[in-house]
């Protein structure tokens, strides 16, 4: 059997779900589960909502308005038919949402945002698996959160594998004997049944559990790019795209902020040596990226760029060493604030780092720091990771620019750069 992962921007109206359709149906074949994250830019949508209902503003309700408007344009372009079930089941999603905008927000934020946002994802789902059946294909739609057991981290939900693997495995081989399966990315459940999400764009992390749990053949992750290019394009105008990459380089472009794929992607797939396929939705002939198990390096040299970001330099406030306890006092109140450290630098007196510059929580980091060291901060600077360097590629992306900090490995080049 095969996984197939399809994300937002595949789904963002109803010729993409149409689009969706004749892939599925050129693979029916097949014995396939199909993961399918929230239509266009809902998640983005649904998470204002939150923070506005939280804040006590009337916009809640406007952009709820806006959102189910955005997919009942969808809707009656593909089912033209009032009459069709699929208006009452979306209907009837949004309906949870709006119960919960009625009540004033006692619960705790994180706790909020997976009720409210989920219901990107199961509204998408609804829509596609009716689809799919309007075209003849006969397909079930299945309630990601009855296999995919979280802890209680609204947000950033921690996998049960164990539990996760044995429910999976107990009832989807058969159900895929006679059915396309389709279900949500990005949620599951806690062990008290409430939603959880798997923080964003976690519906190819899903995908990978799925695949994984069911021992599949391959998962194709289905993109807006032709596969895995060297570089964005929204940086570079001559990429390359990569046919065959490791797990491990797949794995280390992930780490340094490449974002066509979700960083915890790949490794229940390199557990299981289930092949990735990452390919164009619009461009089916082309055959796009294989990530798998091999030796084989980088063909050539890749670039992540990092706008955005933060240099912190922090100094112990008597000039004293930099040691393993201030470092772990440091690190813990990163981990407090949620912020993830980029790049990272020491010398005898000084530790560095460069974090995306995230705002609020990044103000109440630098107090909470200050409060035990000197704190210095650079904003409006740019990480520049190479993979596979050389000193061409390294002149190649420092025209106009000046280094702040530099780290350099075998393998990996980081420039933390600001321009001139
Ligand atoms: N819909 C979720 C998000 O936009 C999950 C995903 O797309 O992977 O973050
Ligand atoms: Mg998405």
């Amino acid at each position: 059997m095969q996984v197939f992962k399809f994300g937002g921007a595949s789904v963002k109206d109803a010729s993409g779900v149409v689009n969706l359709g004749a892939i599925v149906s050129a693979h029916k074949d097949h014995a396939l589960l199909i993961v399918v994250s929230a239509m266009g830019k809902t998640t983005n949508l649904l998470e204002q909502l939150v923070r506005n209902h939280v804040d006590g503003s009337e916009t809640a309700t406007h952009l709820l308005e806006e959102t189910k408007h955005y997919h009942h344009t969808i809707i009656e372009e593909l089912f033209p038919d009032k009459d069709h079930p699929v208006h009452n089941e979306v209907a009837n999603r949004f309906v949870e949402i709006e119960w919960i905008l009625e009540e004033p927000p006692m619960d705790p934020y994180d706790y909020l945002y997976d009720q409210i946002v989920a219901v990107g994802e199961l509204v998408s789902t609804t829509i596609v698996s009716h689809y799919l059946q309007a075209i003849g294909l006969k397909s079930r739609w299945l309630d990601a959160r009855d296999y995919i057991l979280t802890d209680n981290t609204h947000r950033e939900g921690r996998v049960d594998w164990q539990v996760t693997a044995s429910r999976i495995q107990a009832q989807l081989p058969q159900l895929l004997e006679s059915q396309l399966l389709v279900t949500q990315g990005f949620i599951g459940s806690t062990s008290e049944n409430f939603t959880t999400t798997l923080g964003r764009e976690g519906s190819d992390y899903s995908a990978a559990i799925f695949a994984a749990c069911l021992g599949a053949e391959s998962l194709t992750i289905w993109k807006d790019v032709p596969g895995v290019l060297n570089a964005d394009p929204k940086w570079f105008d001559q990429t390359e795209l990569i046919p065959e990459l490791s797990y491990l380089d797949a794995i280390e472009l992930t780490y340094y902020g490449a974002t066509v794929i979700h960083p915890k992607t790949i490794k229940p797939l390199q557990n299981k040596n289930i092949p990735l396929f990452v390919k164009s939705f619009i461009d089916l002939e082309n055959g796009g990226t294989q990530i798998k198990g091999t030796h084989e390096s980088l063909p050539v040299p890749s670039f992540i760029f990092k706008v955005n970001q933060v240099l912190v330099s922090i100094l112990p406030k008597d000039f004293s060493f930099i040691v393993e306890d201030n470092l772990s006092d440091i690190f813990s109140r990163f981990h407090a604030h949620k912020i993830k450290v980029n790049m990272m630098h020491n010398s005898a007196v000084s530790f560095s780092v460069s974090i995306d510059d995230t705002g609020s929580n990044v103000d109440a980091l630098l107090g909470d720091l200050q409060s035990r060291y000197d704190v210095h901060h650079q904003n409006g600077l740019e990480l520049i990771t190479i993979r596979y360097y050389n000193q061409q590629t390294i002149d190649r992306v420092l025209v106009e620019k000046e280094i702040i900090m530099e780290l350099k490995d075998s393998y990996t080049c980081q420039l933390l750069v600001r321009k001139l």
